[in-house]
């Protein structure tokens, strides 16, 4: 055999997350975007990481319908955190019908109360889980630590 086989888009894919238990959010620690959403190069196209996880994970995304991120982390490529909705209900979030859905949830997406100490709000005014934002932030710097002193521990 001539060369090496190509890389399969997924293998790639996978180790650019780091990718918890099921319920938890699957961070993207590779390139993102301005907005924060995790960017992907499939081989063929530029896209984004949290819909290309939905697609390989769930299947196609209908022409119609965009994803929203239900756990407010747009680093996350975990397809259980996402729904599909129409574009004009994900423009509209922020907005009073939507707003007053989120505030009516007494637990985040990971069964974490909004408990007054435990809530705290994005930049769009948007509820944010404390916990989840602790725990998210930690994983990321650990695994930017472990990215910077894997060669010391090679070498
Ligand atoms: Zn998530
Ligand atoms: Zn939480």
């Amino acid at each position: 055999m001539i060369g090496r086989p190509p890389v399969a888009p997924a293998e790639r894919f996978w180790p650019k997350v780091s990718r918890g238990a099921d319920n938890e959010c699957w961070e993207w620690l590779a390139y993102r975007d301005r907005d924060g959403y995790g960017q992907f190069n499939d081989g063929t196209t530029q896209t984004s990481a949290h819909r290309f996880a939905y697609r390989l994970l769930v299947g196609a995304i209908p022409r119609e319908l965009v994803i929203d991120h239900l756990c407010e982390n747009r680093g996350c490529v975990n397809p259980a955190h996402m729904e599909l909705v129409p574009p004009r209900v994900n423009a509209l979030r922020g907005s009073r019908t939507l707003a007053a859905i989120a505030e009516a949830k007494t637990h985040c997406v990971h069964g974490h109360r909004f408990s007054p100490e435990n809530t705290g709000r994005d930049g769009r005014g948007a509820r944010v889980c404390r916990a989840c934002r602790r725990v998210n932030s930690r994983r990321w710097y650990e695994r930017q630590r472990a990215e910077r002193l894997r060669p010391l521990a090679q070498g």
